[in-house]
């Protein structure tokens, strides 16, 4: 099984998912971030990282409620770790840096912060709030935080109820080609093969 088929599997499991707090399901949202980059000319690198930049949510059950309840998932760093080792850092930086992106540009952009959506606001202050100034220029200064603040303002606008992205299947050739031709881990498979055989023999058991 390829990384891209698992990542397949995990979106049709688990991508009807809401994406907590917005009015589109976490597939939906997914789509529709790719979709932004795909129409400003992005490289497939960064595509990719759009489709894959909220897969930390996905890969364990997090309840949709999980801000509500003033719990920090960290999930740019789940989705980074499980991605990495498997796709280049072009993809993998960019998907780790998206929250901080996101505290970036409410430190240096006054319009942005108010365009945010009520979760996006809820989840922010639980992610440590808008960075101060030398936050905000150390973090520009890091490889890649230039691609994470483009796939942040996609990030945003990738919340539009009945949208019509092109659908999944459409990137998997995109994401076959920016993988990894030799995964450095095989992690990914051990989790995913562990999690599946959890399921079936509590699928048996019932
Ligand atoms: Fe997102």
């Amino acid at each position: 099984m390829s990384i891209v088929d698992v990542i397949f599997d995990l979106f049709a499991h688990r991508g009807s998912a809401a994406y907590l707090g917005e009015p589109v399901s976490q597939l939906e949202h997914a789509l529709q971030t790719a979709w932004q980059g795909e129409r400003e000319g992005a490289p497939d690198t960064l595509i990719a990282a759009g489709l894959l930049h909220d897969l930390g949510y996905i890969l364990f059950e997090v309840p949709e409620n999980i801000a509500d309840r003033g719990f920090d998932c960290r999930h740019e760093e789940l989705g980074a770790a499980w991605l990495s080792g498997q796709f280049p850092d072009t993809v993998v930086e960019p998907v780790r840096l998206h929250v901080a992106a996101k505290r970036y540009l409410c430190a240096v952009d006054a319009d942005y912060q108010t365009h945010l959506s009520a979760a996006s606001l809820q989840s922010l202050a639980l992610q440590g709030g808008p960075f101060s100034a030398a936050e905000a220029r150390g973090f520009i200064s890091l490889p890649y935080a230039g691609e994470a603040v483009q796939l942040r303002r996609w990030d945003e606008m990738a919340k539009v109820v009945k949208a019509k992205p092109p659908d999944l299947e459409s990137y998997r050739l995109l994401l076959e080609k920016v993988k990894l031709k030799a995964p450095m881990n095989s992690l990914v498979y051990d989790f995913q093969a562990n999690e599946y055989s959890h399921k079936l023999s509590n699928a048996r058991n019932k």
